[in-house]
């Protein structure tokens, strides 16, 4: 029967690399994370900006607070010499007494006041009292008519202005005050501020800010290049009357140009300055975001910058760490994901292997109920072939039985013969004894019941022979050879006297499966065999040799008669089969020396050797040799 291929084919426990999958991940990898870092930056520049944008409010609003009470703190001032009959008589009529009188309370006031200097114009424009009459650079009798803070102030509007001055080219902020007399205006008091302090504050602070005026030019600055420049693109007509006015001297008001500009929102944008070095080289650009808001009473814009530097750095270390992270987490992802595919693929495998494992078990199962099957119809063919075996054995003994009683029933004519010699002789020798103790002749009857005893002990030994021979033995005893040769030898003594022989031993005294005196018999029928085939020669020669064969001891019967006739020998196991004349053979030697010799697990068998003669081969089983005991 062939047997089936239990073992499938398995899915294969390791997941097989991807060439295309290491060639094309890199690309969309990148792609993602360049996106993530991207978004991450923006995201985070966005909010960074925003936060900026909130806390630079509050800065913006501080700072202008701060400028706006500073300019505010010198309002009063210039409407304070309104108060002050000494001036308005002064500019009423003017003699050089009062102007005395009025340059020393402006030295006084403008000393307590802090301000830069406080001035007194007549309503054409001149100054007609100081309160640095007593400097170099004194304005005593100039001519301001021009100033536009004259001009507001004439017309009974504050004059606000912030200019340079024309006389110490020093810049300042200038407070006008028409002055009030009697319903007009009868000249203008001047009150110059320097705002240098605002500047220190703010360096001093790190914050970047300035001032522009109403007409668009930087005139505070923390930082000092861009005071005076326009922050907003000037028309010509509209330097021309600036530089006409002398409101910034003679200031180049070049215009203010940063390198890029993006509005955020109102009063927000995002500003960028080329750096450059000593050379003039640029390098690269500074981004600040520009928050601008009005301050109140004054058509002035302040404006703070806050370096955006920061805020980017940090936007693109976000953006680093999103892009980082966005690998890790696709790295994680992928990894995860071959994992589980290592994982389904095992599990596919391990399914495969059991159901090839299920599949193998059952069809062992199939297998061990055939083989239980045969099994036992083996033990059942064994059982019958044991039984058929006890029943022939059973045969076979009632054959041996049979067949001794058949011996015995052949052998009773002889022994009756046997017997009943002695048995006459015992009656006459009985008789004579008798007669002899009645007569006294004790010594005769002595003698004759001597020989009565021998005779009865020779009638004892046949009867014991023929009951030895007629009892059933045991199949599986155990036997020593040369102890059987021997007694069969003695059995027949009585014949081996009369025809003596030449005996060969060339045997083991080896200890055999069989009966004692089953092998005696078995000795006795093929040693007396021997006998008789070679009773009609003189030259009479027995050899008994014996040889180990594996779990067998093998004797050989061998004599040099004349052999055993062809058309015989197909026949010499065949119960009653005999050549021999009259009651001289019975045809059971041979059919029940072999029956022993099988029972007993042996056998016996015939060979006829070219030298001539017969050869009877005993086989039987080997039993360990006791040792002797000592
Ligand atoms: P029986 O001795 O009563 O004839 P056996 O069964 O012992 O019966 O022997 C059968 C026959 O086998 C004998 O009659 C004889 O012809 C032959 N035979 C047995 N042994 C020998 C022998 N050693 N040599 C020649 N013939 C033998």
């Amino acid at each position: 029967m062939q047997c089936p291929n239990p073992v499938r084919r398995l899915p294969s426990l390791t997941v097989k690399p991807k060439l295309i999958r290491p060639l094309l991940l890199p690309i969309p990898l990148l792609l993602l994370m360049l996106g993530c870092g991207y978004g991450a930056y923006l995201v985070s520049a966005g909010a960074g900006t925003r936060g900026l944008i909130e806390s630079g409010e509050r800065q913006l609003e501080l700072h202008a607070r701060g400028v706006e009470s500073e300019i505010s703190r010198y309002t009063y001032l210039p409407s304070l010499l309104e108060l002050e009959n000494s001036v308005s008589d002064l500019l009423l009529q003017p003699s050089a007494q009062r102007r005395e009188l009025v340059n020393g309370y402006l030295e006084g006031l403008n000393r307590r006041s802090g301000s830069r200097a406080i001035y007194l114009l007549d309503t054409s424009g001149r100054v007609v009292a100081t309160s640095n009459w007593q400097d170099a650079d004194s304005y005593l009798g100039e001519d301001l008519a021009f100033r536009a803070y004259f001009q507001d102030a004439v017309r009974g509007q504050p004059g606000r202005f912030y200019g340079i001055g024309s006389t110490t080219g020093e810049p300042g902020y200038y407070l006008a005050h028409g002055l009030v007399h009697g319903g007009r205006v009868i000249g203008v008091a001047v009150v110059k501020v320097r705002m240098d302090a605002l500047e220190e504050r703010w360096e001093k602070a790190r914050l970047q800010a300035f001032v522009s005026d109403e007409n668009g030019i930087i005139i505070l600055s923390s930082d000092p290049h861009l005071r005076l420049q326009a922050v907003r693109p000037l028309s010509p007509a509209d330097k021309e009357r600036l530089a006409r006015s002398l409101q910034y001297y003679w200031w180049a008001l070049n215009e203010w140009q940063p390198s890029s500009r993006k509005p955020l929102g109102d009063g927000v944008e995002e500003i960028g300055f080329r750096d450059r070095d000593a050379q003039g080289q640029e390098h690269g650009e500074r981004l600040y975001l520009a928050q601008t808001r009005r301050l109140n009473d004054t058509p002035w814009n302040f404006t703070l910058l806050s370096p955006l530097r920061d805020v980017r750095h940090e936007a693109m270390i976000h953006g680093a760490l999103a892009a980082v992270g966005c690998a890790l987490l696709a790295f994680l992802l992928i990894a995860w994901n071959e994992r589980r595919k290592v994982l389904a693929t095992r599990l596919a495998a391990r399914e495969a292997l059991q159901q090839a494992n299920n599949e193998l078990e059952r069809r062992i199962a199939e297998r061990t109920a055939d083989l239980r099957a045969s099994n036992q119809h083996l033990r059942e063919q064994i059982r019958e072939r044991r039984q058929a075996e006890q029943t022939l054995r059973q045969a076979q003994d009632r054959l041996v039985q049979a067949g001794k009683l058949a011996v015995i029933g052949q052998m009773s004519t002889s022994i009756a013969h046997e017997l009943n010699q002695p048995l006459a002789a015992l009656r006459t020798l009985s008789g004579n004894t008798v007669r002899f103790l009645a007569r006294g002749a004790l010594d005769t009857a002595s003698s004759n019941l001597e020989a009565i005893n021998e005779m009865v002990d020779r009638m004892g030994r046949i009867t014991a022979s023929l009951r030895a021979f007629a009892r059933r033995a045991d199949d599986h005893g155990q036997a020593r050879l040369g102890k059987a040769v021997d007694a069969a030898l003695l059995v027949l003594q009585v014949r081996l006297k009369a025809c003596p022989l030449s005996l060969q031993r060339e045997y083991d005294d080896v200890c055999l499966g069989i009966d004692q005196t089953r092998l005696e018999q078995i000795l006795v029928n093929l040693i007396a065999n021997a006998l008789d085939a070679m009773s009609e020669q003189d030259d009479r020669q027995l050899w008994l040799s014996g040889r180990r064969d594996g779990a067998l001891y093998r004797l050989t019967v061998r004599d040099n008669g004349p052999g055993i006739p062809q058309d015989a020998r197909a026949h010499l196991f065949e119960p009653f089969f005999t050549t021999k004349p009259g009651e001289h053979g019975l045809g059971l030697g041979l059919t029940l020396s072999a029956s022993l010799a099988t029972a007993a697990g042996g056998s016996l068998g015939v060979a006829y050797p070219e030298a001539g003669g017969t050869a009877f081969e005993l086989s039987l089983p080997l039993l360990p040799t006791p040792e002797p005991s000592p």
